[in-house]
């Protein structure tokens, strides 16, 4: 693996360099700090970072995280040095050039025929600018997306004042296309939402299906992919990619958010947000006497909710994808692995007599729970399972996370449980790194192993 103690100096070292041709001058007396200090301050820092999980160790399968690509830190680091502020090209103009080429580069693997688009913060935010764009495109309009979603649609939705449609989803987590139709009978949606990905299950919705249904009813799509579009790259149906059809169709949609900083190998800060049609830049339209003065092309600025924006994760975005391009053969390697991990944990839980797989992963997200009678017997068995598996020696915890599902959902699905509760924690898995699918099979037989002892 790139080695970064040798690469982080090589990026100090030339903006360093970049910077002495402008003439040393030395930092002001306000802001010098002794080494002791310093020093204290930071071992005390690295002390309390150790309060975390081991998000990059291949036996930590919770939670949508791990530790950016190496390619990722040095390129934000040696830009960070230099701090632009991709808000303007006068704040930063070798990364707006940057976030330009890799926003193009991301449209480019959705098949968009052209775009208008830019990095965010993050995928929430990115959202809310698709959100905005569709009251701004259609005023007075409700929003629909599945009842999966994720929950920041509901939620930005009463920020924008516009009323918010759960569709039902069906027994795979999809949107249920018949419960859409009722829902556009009504007249009153103006932005169907369809999520590629779903945030807890990894579900695809069907977007051919939905967007058919939405134009024939005036309505526009926005796809939510913050999580799964980077999987566009490997959808081809083959045995370690996905399913072709939800990603094809994202060519046809009106708006597009995916995530660098979920699996772009970025970290955190890196959203993005795509427009089919440039002209809804028409509602960005504003006029500050303080930017924009360094040339006449289009700000990034001018393009977005957000002023100020890290330059730097458009440098570590764009340094990530000369290594590790947006292709099959790059990126599509690192998602593939994971794919197969989750496939492999999947087909384990089919031939387990004490863990049963809530639902077959569509990407690598990876259900499962205690095989139990009852709601509340499936839920004290997760919690008791997800603290088992957490504890002990550093070099055996399995870190995994839970994932709230109802009776219905149970049933729909052929879990045979009686329902004594509303709800119940089943555990949820994420195989989002490479590593771990190797490792899939000694988690398995742990989690086998504990979940009998229970
Ligand atoms: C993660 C996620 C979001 C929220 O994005 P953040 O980057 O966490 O703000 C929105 N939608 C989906 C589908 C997600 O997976």
């Amino acid at each position: 693996m790139t080695d970064l103690r040798a690469w982080l100096p090589r990026g100090v070292d030339a903006i360093s360099a970049w910077q002495d041709r402008y003439g040393a001058f030395s930092p002001h007396p306000s802001l010098q700090v002794s080494d002791e200090a310093l020093a204290d301050a930071f071992g005390r820092l690295v002390e309390r970072l150790h309060d975390n999980y081991p998000f990059g160790h291949p036996r930590y399968v919770g939670q949508m995280l791990k530790p950016p690509h190496p390619a990722a830190v040095l390129g934000y680091t040696t830009a960070m040095l230099i701090n632009p502020n991709n808000h303007a090209l006068d704040g930063g103009p070798a990364t707006a050039q940057m976030e330009k080429e890799v926003v193009a580069r991301i449209a480019a693997m959705f098949g968009l025929p052209q775009h208008l688009g830019h990095l965010t913060s993050s995928g929430t935010i990115a959202n809310l600018e698709a959100l905005w764009v569709a009251r701004e495109s259609h005023p007075g309009k409700s929003i629909a997306y599945s009842a999966d979603a994720h929950y920041t649609h509901s939620r930005m939705c009463g920020v924008l004042g516009i009323e918010g449609i759960a569709v039902r989803t069906d027994a795979a987590g999809r949107m249920d296309l018949d419960h859409l139709d009722e829902v556009l009978a009504t007249g009153r949606v103006g932005t169907v939402v369809a999520t590629v990905g779903t945030t807890g299950l990894g579900a695809l919705d069907p977007v051919a299906g939905i967007t058919a249904r939405a134009r024939a009813a005036g309505a526009r799509v926005h796809v939510d992919t913050a999580y799964g579009g980077f999987f566009a790259l490997v959808a081809d149906g083959s045995a370690d990619g996905v399913a072709q059809a939800p990603y094809a169709a994202i060519a046809e949609v009106d708006s597009v958010v995916v995530d660098p900083h979920k699996h772009g190998l970025q970290p955190y800060g890196c959203g993005t947000v795509l427009f089919s049609d440039p002209s809804v830049g028409r509602f960005y339209g504003h006029d500050s006497p303080y930017t924009y003065f360094s040339s006449d092309e289009l700000h990034l600025g001018e393009i977005s909710l957000e002023c100020s924006r890290a330059g730097a994760a458009a440098a570590a975005l764009w340094l990530t994808l000369e290594v590790l391009p947006l292709s099959d053969a790059g990126l599509g390697q690192v998602l593939r692995a994971g794919r197969r991990g989750a496939l492999e944990w999947a087909a384990l839980l089919e031939g387990s007599d004490s863990l049963a797989a809530y639902q077959a992963p569509e990407l690598d997200i990876v259900t499962y729970l205690p095989r139990r009678d009852t709601m509340s017997a499936v839920d004290a068995s997760s919690e008791a399972l997800f603290h088992a598996a957490a504890a002990g020696d550093p070099t055996e915890q399995i870190h995994l996370a839970t994932y709230t599902v109802s009776g219905d959902a149970l049933a729909a699905r052929g879990h045979r449980v009686h329902a004594d509760a509303p709800a119940a924690r089943i555990l949820r898995s994420t195989v989002m790194k490479p590593e771990s699918a190797t490792y899939v099979p000694e988690i398995h037989a742990r989690l086998e192993h504990l979940a009998r002892d229970l």
